[in-house]
């Protein structure tokens, strides 16, 4: 058997090399003290750090080169919500012991994601310790256009990519045996988000307030409002949800989608106007109009059927 490679042999096999850059805007990558750039004049630089510890944030055992591409996806996710271009990612890597089929999985991962999103990693650092993955993603936007939590305007339009729910039913589902397809697809829902990056650059144009959900839809609704200074009212027959999650999670499958967390879908408000031209622009089932933004006195509040859910008695005693 080989002997566990040394720090500097596990940078080099496993993480030098992960996505090609641009070599007009990174002067030195990975192997000096510092990665170099020369940023772009006109743009505005975006970025933004994710840690995953094992057995909180993801199970102990979890196979390594989906957790690399959940761990990958999740810190996209913030650029995606900024409307942002991303351009490279550092990775601060704690090990319980230099495991090499273990590595092996996880830099095969990072190499997906890293050539799926146009990605390069510059850089990092490798420690021994429980388990833990930190990712810090850079990317850029045109000078002063990135979407805040803050752009919300009484009379817009609340709308979310893709479907909700998936991945919070996937829970259930971890260390399990899977029997079906609807278990097969939540379960990838929850290792592969799909960071929503082309609709994050699609809607800059166009969003007011914009936020990645990975708290659940509530909870991040709750951020919008707050830094908006405005309410928000959510219809929960309008959220969209995947034949899987009503196959797998029946009734409960519409409080799912607003309260779990782990989906990482975008939240944004629109103008009616502008929702209108997005809308025509996006095609079908590329977002979904979940709502309106209400004055601040309003709070956020649910509907069904024109009745306000009251969602602190219906909804989060499932999930504490
Ligand atoms: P220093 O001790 O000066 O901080 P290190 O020996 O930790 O440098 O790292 C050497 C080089 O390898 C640096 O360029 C660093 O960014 C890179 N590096 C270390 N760990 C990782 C990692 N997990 N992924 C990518 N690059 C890494
Ligand atoms: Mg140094």
């Amino acid at each position: 058997m080989s002997s566990a490679p040394s720090e500097f042999q596990i940078i080099q096999r496993y993480f030098e090399g992960v996505g090609e850059y641009d070599s007009e805007l990174v002067e030195l990558g990975i192997g000096d003290d510092c990665a170099v750039l020369s940023p772009p004049s006109n743009k505005s630089l975006c970025f933004s750090l994710d840690t995953m510890v094992e057995g909180r944030h993801f199970p102990k055992f979890a196979p390594p080169e989906k957790l690399a591409k959940r761990a990958m996806a999740a810190a996209l996710s913030d650029l995606a919500a900024m409307g942002a271009v991303p351009s490279f990612f550092t990775l601060s890597l704690t090990l319980p012991k230099a495991d090499q089929v273990w590595l092996e999985g996880f830099s095969k991962g990072l190499k997906y994601m890293a050539e799926r999103y146009q990605v390069s990693l510059l850089g990092g650092d490798t420690t021994r310790g429980p388990l833990t993955i930190g990712i810090q993603v850079h990317g850029f936007v045109e000078q002063g256009r990135a979407l805040r939590r803050s752009g919300a305007k009484q009379g817009d339009v609340l709308v979310v990519t893709g479907s909700l729910g998936d991945a919070g039913a996937a829970l259930e589902l971890l260390g399990r045996e899977l029997v079906n397809d609807a278990q097969n697809y939540l379960l990838d829902r929850y290792y592969s988000p799909t960071p929503r990056l082309f609709e994050g650059q699609l809607i800059s144009a166009y969003a007011g307030a914009c936020i990645d959900i990975s708290d659940g839809l509530l909870a991040d609704a709750v951020h919008i409002a707050e830094s908006s200074a405005c309410g928000l009212r959510i219809e929960l027959d309008a959220l969209p949800l995947s034949e899987a999650l009503r196959e797998f999670s029946g009734d409960r499958a519409s409080l799912l989608a607003l309260t779990a967390g782990d989906d990482y879908e975008l939240l944004f408000s629109v103008s009616e106007n502008a929702w209108k031209a997005l809308e025509a622009k996006a095609g079908a089932n590329v977002f979904t109009k979940i709502g309106r933004v209400e004055p601040e006195s309003f709070g956020v509040r649910v509907f069904s059927a024109n009745q306000e859910v009251n969602i602190q008695r219906k909804g989060f005693q499932h999930f504490e």
